[in-house]
């Protein structure tokens, strides 16, 4: 896929500039009945077919494993963390290489989050949520232990504290897309306020109000980076959707992000972010993408479980990203047809057998159940290493596994089938 050449799409502005685009998205098979697609994004660096996980490499690394390895599992893209980069090595040193892809040797396409999650979350130590509106709590609730500050969110930006070394940091919508030129990411996403399920309705429909406002700056920053740094490849740069679990909110965030334009430059995908309870998932991944337009791509961030992959792309999500399959594997849990099981266990000392018969991954042809629990056991590094191979193996075939049921017409089928298998042994032990 590193050969095939991105398709480049020019328009003509009233000014006549010709916007630089060498970013596409082709729609291609409808799921009946849904908002369910297949379709291709086309980046400077590459095709991504669609629906696709994308592999999170927060510092510029897949944790545990070579790049390599993560081709050859079938990733089709790397997600980076735009906070994580900014404060260690630094943006200047990603772009003097060459650009994230160029810095991490990954020739594939590339994404970028804002670094609005964590500066509003980790960098402040909250402890179990996101919360700005803090009236009703108290500071545990909101507070990590150790720490005691929380992120200051005005209407211009977020100031913040270094989880590294403490030291106080301010992104703005503008800092935001300064840094992610920078990185060099094929797709960025705008800076955007995160909300939880806590705060109020009223602060809720202010946040949206703000994060609309920054959306805004994000596409004139953007804009005006793209004509100074036309040297680089086009970088793509996707709104995010936000208002909770609330359908008007969503619908409007979600048509006022579609219509957006500045300087004659609107946003060329859209991220879904915020909180979103399980049940709801589907339900309000469908509201949003039932006003967005259908030939631009959707990214639902933060999702990997085998239910939300089929109901987020039943409601027509493109692409996901998640650290889950990765930070469990060094955790020893493995995922297989069969649900989720912990490696170390008693049974697993002599099971010369694969972690899952079916499973194509490097691991899982030549290796066993055993000597992965006795890697894990010794804390020896190629522990997580193997283990991370076939969990992100395991996410990123069932999404193309997904993909190729709507080509072929057996979504609903197989979506039962699969789920049925998963979800039959929840709660009892296995083996
Ligand atoms: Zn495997």
């Amino acid at each position: 896929m590193w050969a095939e050449l991105a398709i480049t799409a020019t328009m003509v502005v009233p000014d006549e500039r010709t916007l630089v685009t060498d970013f596409s998205f082709t729609p291609e098979v409808g799921l009946p009945g849904a908002q369910g697609r297949t379709g291709t994004i086309h980046t400077p660096h590459g095709n991504i077919k669609t629906p696709a996980f994308i592999a999170v490499g927060t510092k510029a690394t897949v944790k545990a494993v070579r790049p390599e390895d993560v081709s050859e599992l079938g990733a089709q893209a790397v997600l980076a963390n735009a906070y994580h980069l900014y404060l260690q090595p630094g943006c200047d040193i990603v772009d003097e290489a060459g650009g994230l892809g160029a810095f991490m040797n990954w020739p594939g396409p590339t994404f970028t989050d804002s670094g609005g999650f964590q500066v509003m979350s980790l960098g402040v130590g909250f402890k179990k949520v996101l919360a700005m509106d803090t009236v009703g709590l108290t500071n545990d609730d909101v507070i990590a232990e150790g720490k005691n500050r929380l992120a200051h969110v005005d209407d211009d930006g977020v100031t913040f504290t270094s989880h590294i070394d403490g030291s106080k940091h301010r992104f703005t919508p503008e800092e935001s897309m300064r840094i992610q030129h920078e990185l060099g990411a094929d797709i960025m996403f705008a800076f955007d306020e995160c909300t939880t399920l806590m705060n109020t309705r009223g602060y809720q429909e202010r946040s949206l109000e703000r994060t609309y406002a920054w959306a805004l700056r994000c596409l004139s920053a953007h804009e005006r980076l793209t004509q100074s740094r036309a040297h680089r490849p086009y970088q793509a740069l996707f709104g995010v959707v936000q208002g909770a679990q609330y359908e008007d909110l969503r619908r409007r965030a979600a048509r006022e992000l579609a219509a957006a334009e500045v300087d004659g430059r609107s946003f060329d995908g859209f991220g879904i972010g915020g909180a979103l309870e399980k049940e709801n998932l589907g339900t309000i991944v469908g509201w949003v993408n039932e006003e967005l337009p259908d030939d631009k791509p959707r990214h639902l961030l933060g999702i990997s479980e085998p239910d939300d992959f089929f109901a987020a792309i039943a409601a027509g999500a493109d692409t996901f990203d998640c650290v889950m399959p990765s930070r469990v594997a060094r955790n020893a849990a493995l995922y297989t047809p069969d649900g989720r099981f912990n490696l170390p266990r008693a049974e697993n000392r002599r099971a010369f057998r694969p972690i899952d018969e079916d499973c194509d991954c490097y691991t899982c042809a030549n290796y066993t159940r055993a000597y992965l629990f006795h890697l894990f056991k010794a804390k020896e590094m190629l522990a997580s290493t193997l283990a991370t191979i076939h969990n992100e193996r395991f996410t990123v075939r069932l999404v193309d596994d997904i993909r190729a049921s709507i080509e072929s017409g057996d979504f609903d089928a197989f979506r039962t089938e699969f789920l049925g298998r998963f979800y039959a042994s929840k709660g009892r032990p296995q083996s």
